[in-house]
C-alpha cells in the first residue's frame, strides 16, 4: 500500500513525498482511514510507530479540503512535554509544506518573551495548536484563545499525561472545547485511568491496538553485570571505538547522577553535554539541536528525554542503571533503532538492580544477552 490509496488532500500527498515517506506504517493505515471518516479514536501504540503522522496527516487534509476560518483554532494536540509539542510542531511544518496551514507549539517554562510570542500567535489565530496543558491552560485563561470552533481534539502519550498529574488541566481544558468535535486519544499503555478518560471525552471510538509496548525487533539487547564502581571505565571503554558509536545516549535515573556522569566523561576526554529537568527551555533546545546535528558525541540524559524525542541515527543506548519501570527501559532503549534502521541499547546491572531486570524481562517476555556476567 503507498499514500496514495487514502485519499489525501494533493497538498499534502506532496509535504509526504517531501518528507520521504513511502509507505504508511502499520498504525497510519489503521488510523488515517478512521480519522478522515471523521470518528472518534483510541490509539494504543508507541512512539517510534509513526503516530504523528497517522494522526495529522488526515487532519491536515481535512484542513486543507474543507472552508474555514484561519483565524480560529481548529485542531487542538494536547501532549505532555515541551519537547514533543516542539517536534510535532516541527513535523506538520513537514506535512504542511504545501498548504497554508497555520500551527504553534505553546509549552510552559520559558522567559517572558516566549509567553509574548505565543500570546501574539494565539491572538493572532492558528489553526493548529500543540500545546502541553498547564501553558495552554494559563493562555485560555487569558481569554484571548479562540476555541469556540474547534473540531478536532488529540490527546497524544495520555498514559504520560496522567502519570505527570494533568488530568484536572486535561478536563478543565475540554470544558472550553465545543462538545461536538472529533477526538483522538493516543497512549502507549492502557491501564484503568486511560479507559476511563477515553469513556468520558469520546464518543463510540473506534478501537486500534498495536500495544506491543515491546521494544522493537531490530534493536539489539544486552546486559553487562557490573559493579557500580567499575561502570564508568566500562562506559568510556564502550565509547572509545569512535567510528562504531558516532551517537550514543546514556541514561540515568537521577539528575546528580547524570551531572556526575557528565564530569566524568568529560575529564575523560570525551564530547559529551547533559540533559536534565533543571535546564533552560533555550538551553535544553540547545542541546537537542547540537545532538541531532552530531556536535557531541554522548548524550547523558534523565527519562525526560525517553519518550517522544526523536532523532534518528543514534547508534548506541546504554542505561547506565536499570530503571525501575519496565516501560521506561522500552521508552529508553526505544531511542535507538528508529524507523527502519538497527540499534544497539545495552543495560549495566550492578548487583542489587537484578531484581529491577528480572522484572523487566518477565515484561518483554525473554531474557537479555549477557555479555558480561
Ligand atoms: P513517531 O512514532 O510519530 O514518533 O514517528 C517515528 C519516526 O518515524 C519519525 O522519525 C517519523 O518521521 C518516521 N515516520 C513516520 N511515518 C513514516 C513512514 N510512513 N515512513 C517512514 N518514516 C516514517
Amino acid at each position: 500500500m503507498n499514500f496514495t490509496y487514502f485519499n489525501l488532500h494533493p497538498s499534502i500527498l506532496e509535504g509526504i513525498e517531501s518528507m520521504g515517506y513511502e509507505k504508511p506504517t502499520p498504525i497510519q493505515e489503521k488510523a488515517i482511514p478512521i480519522i478522515l471518516k471523521g470518528d472518534d479514536l483510541l490509539a494504543c501504540a508507541q512512539t517510534g510507530t509513526g503516530k504523528t503522522a497517522a494522526f495529522m496527516l488526515p487532519l491536515l487534509s481535512k484542513l486543507a479540503a474543507e472552508e474555514h476560518d484561519p483565524m480560529f483554532v481548529n485542531t487542538l494536540v494536547i501532549v505532555p512535554t515541551r519537547e514533543l509539542a516542539i517536534q510535532i510542531d516541527q513535523q506538520v511544518e513537514g506535512f504542511a509544506y504545501y498548504s497554508p496551514v497555520s500551527s504553534i507549539a505553546v509549552y510552559g517554562g520559558n522567559d517572558g518573551s516566549n509567553w509574548d510570542r505565543q500570546r501574539q500567535a494565539l491572538e493572532r489565530g492558528a489553526e493548529i495548536i500543540i500545546a502541553t496543558p498547564g501553558r495552554l491552560l494559563q493562555h485560555i485563561q487569558m481569554g484571548y484563545v479562540k476555541l469556540e470552533r474547534i473540531q478536532h481534539l488529540v490527546l497524544d502519550e495520555a498514559d504520560r499525561m496522567l502519570d505527570m498529574g494533568f488530568y484536572e488541566d486535561i478536563m478543565t481544558i475540554i470544558s472550553y472545547l465545543p462538545e461536538i468535535r472529533q477526538t483522538l486519544m493516543f497512549s502507549a499503555t492502557m491501564p484503568q485511568n486511560i479507559r476511563k478518560l477515553a469513556k468520558t471525552i469520546l464518543k463510540n471510538p473506534f478501537e486500534i491496538n498495536l500495544a506491543v509496548s515491546k521494544p522493537a525487533e531490530n534493536i539489539l539487547q544486552a546486559v553487562y553485570h557490573v559493579s557500580s564502581t567499575d561502570k564508568l571505565n566500562l562506559l568510556a571503554s564502550l565509547l572509545s571505538k569512535k567510528d562504531l558509536v558516532q551517537s550514543a545516549i546514556v541514561f540515568a535515573s537521577t539528575k546528580s547522577e547524570v551531572k556526575d556522569i557528565e564530569r566524568k566523561l568529560r575529564g575523560m576526554d570525551v564530547s559529551v553535554m547533559a540533559m536534565y529537568s533543571d535546564l533552560e527551555q533555550k538551553q535544553r533546545e540547545e542541546v537537542m539541536r547540537s545532538f541531532r546535528n552530531r556536535k557531541f558525541q554522548v548524550l547523558v540524559a534523565t527519562d525526560i528525554v525517553a519518550r517522544g524525542i526523536d532523532i534518528e541515527d543514534i547508534d548506541l543506548i546504554v542505561n547506565y542503571d536499570v530503571p525501575a519501570d519496565p516501560e521506561d527501559y522500552v521508552h529508553r532503549i526505544g531511542r535507538t533503532a528508529r524507523a527502519q534502521s538497527d540499534g544497539v541499547a545495552i543495560t549495566f546491572v550492578s548487583p542489587e538492580q537484578k531484581r529491577r531486570l528480572a522484572t523487566i524481562e518477565k515484561f518483554l517476555g525473554s531474557k537479555i544477552f549477557v555479555v558480561i556476567r
